[in-house]
């Protein structure tokens, strides 16, 4: 099932039949309240135009404003945005903040464009869909090839066009304009925090000293690594866009670092061997890290994991039929809308402290952070027990009936 949307649905159905969840609430669920297609005209820095198209999906607010990234890249389409509006209402249940689900995109190469058409397209965006949104109503966040300096464009157009000038409408700020320290660190380490909750409540079998492999060394894989590595994992497996690294002694992550930087690639990394991306799946490792694109665990791949674990840290890394491999082969998976919702439990700390004018030190926002992914996981957990079903059945059980609660 690789339409992303559909396999949400799939997931969502599955638990509500463990759980016996009120059925029409549960149809209601399937569908977004509300979603548009708008069309962006740009100005490019040559003098002609092209006309670009964007989504925002607003899936459900019953626990609060929709909330949800904007991602810029060719291959954005309205069954994506929508399968992701979706997933940000289950997380936020998970996670337990006070946020509905939402989402948006253009389908654009944003490497095609310079700056300033950059600038101007996300200043367009937001010209058409400026109504949708609001510090109560809709908060958007960055995702995949937007940024802080992409929120700013886009809150600066908000603000002018409508006067309200809360700078809790965006979230994912750069810190010194009004985003919330540990931001950027957030999601990786909620994923770890996790991991090690797992390992305390012996859900899975692991030696000491386990061994990590990460697809994806971004923002998200990144931050895994170092905090798996500080609290004592050895990640021997590394990929990205270019291809993977292994070390089965252990890679030296800050040397790995700056070699990215350098180079723009992980590929030759000193001491270590390359692979082809796909293969980093397969390594003989305890724990797997998804962390860069959807659907990469599909029916055929699932067959050659070897990882006793893994922590979904992408958004919908696995098909609901390798789902099904990974049950049968009795391999845990932790699903997204838990292992990666330190991003949005961030996020919430921001808006909280613009909406109160407060200001969080580092170690404050990773203490909540901390507290919050620690209770995640246990409310998670107790629900996986009373069912005897997977981690990921539990997650949209929990998320689906405190979604139910309000809703009612
Ligand atoms: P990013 O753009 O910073 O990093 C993505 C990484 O994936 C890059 O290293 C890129 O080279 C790599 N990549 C791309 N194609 C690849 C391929 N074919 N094989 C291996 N690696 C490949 O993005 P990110 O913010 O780290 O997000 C990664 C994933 O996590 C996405 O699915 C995103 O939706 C999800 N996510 C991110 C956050 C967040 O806070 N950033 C929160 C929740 C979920």
């Amino acid at each position: 099932m690789s339409n992303l949307f559909e396999a949400a649905k799939a997931q969502l159905d599955q638990a509500a039949k463990i759980a016996n969840l009120d059925s029409k609430k549960i149809e209601q669920l399937k569908f977004p309240h509300c979603y548009a297609e708008v069309s962006i005209p740009l100005e490019m820095d040559n003098g002609s135009q092209k006309i670009f198209t964007g989504f925002r999906s607003q899936h459900n607010n019953a626990r609060g404003p929709y909330k949800g990234g904007i991602r810029y890249h060719p291959q954005v389409n309205l069954d994506e945005v929508k399968a992701l509006s979706f997933w940000m209402t289950f997380k936020n249940a998970v996670v337990n903040v006070p946020f509905g689900g939402g989402k948006g995109g253009i389908i654009v190469d944003p490497q095609k464009l310079s700056q300033t058409e950059l600038e101007r397209l996300s200043r367009g965006y937001v010209r058409k869909i400026y109504h949708l949104l609001g510090p109560e109503v809709d908060v958007p966040a960055p995702d995949v090839n937007t940024n802080g300096q992409v929120m700013i464009w886009m809150l600066d157009e908000y603000q002018k066009i409508t006067g309200n000038k809360s700078l809790a409408t965006f979230t994912g700020k750069p810190v010194d304009q009004g985003g919330s320290q540990g931001r950027e660190e957030a999601t990786g380490f909620g994923g770890v925090y996790v991991l090690e909750q797992v390992i305390k409540n012996k859900a899975v079998d692991l030696p000491k000293n386990a061994t990590v492999a990460i697809q994806g060394f971004g923002n998200v894989g990144s931050f895994f690594a170092l905090k798996a590595l500080e609290s004592g994992f050895k990640v021997v497996g590394l990929s990205d866009s270019k291809g993977g690294i292994v070390n089965m002694e252990g890679l030296d992550l800050k040397a790995v670092k700056d070699y990215k930087k350098t180079t723009g690639m992980l590929k030759d990394f000193p001491g270590s061997q390359y692979f082809p991306d796909e293969e980093l799946l397969e390594l003989p490792v305890d724990i797997l890290v998804p962390a860069a694109l959807e659907n990469v665990l599909t029916k055929d791949s699932a067959d050659k994991v070897q990882a006793k674990i893994i922590i979904e840290m992408a958004n919908g890394p696995t098909t609901p039929e390798a789902d099904q491999v990974f049950e049968q082969k009795g391999i845990v998976v932790i699903p997204d809308i838990l292992a990666n919702g330190g991003g949005v439990a961030t996020s919430y700390f921001e808006w909280y402290q613009n909406m109160h004018q407060e200001n969080w030190s580092k170690e404050q926002v990773l203490e909540k952070l901390h507290k919050q992914m620690v209770q995640a996981f246990a409310d998670v957990l107790k629900i996986k027990n009373q069912y005897q079903t997977t981690f990921r059945n539990a997650a949209y059980i929990l998320a689906a009936s405190r979604i139910i609660e309000k809703m009612k």
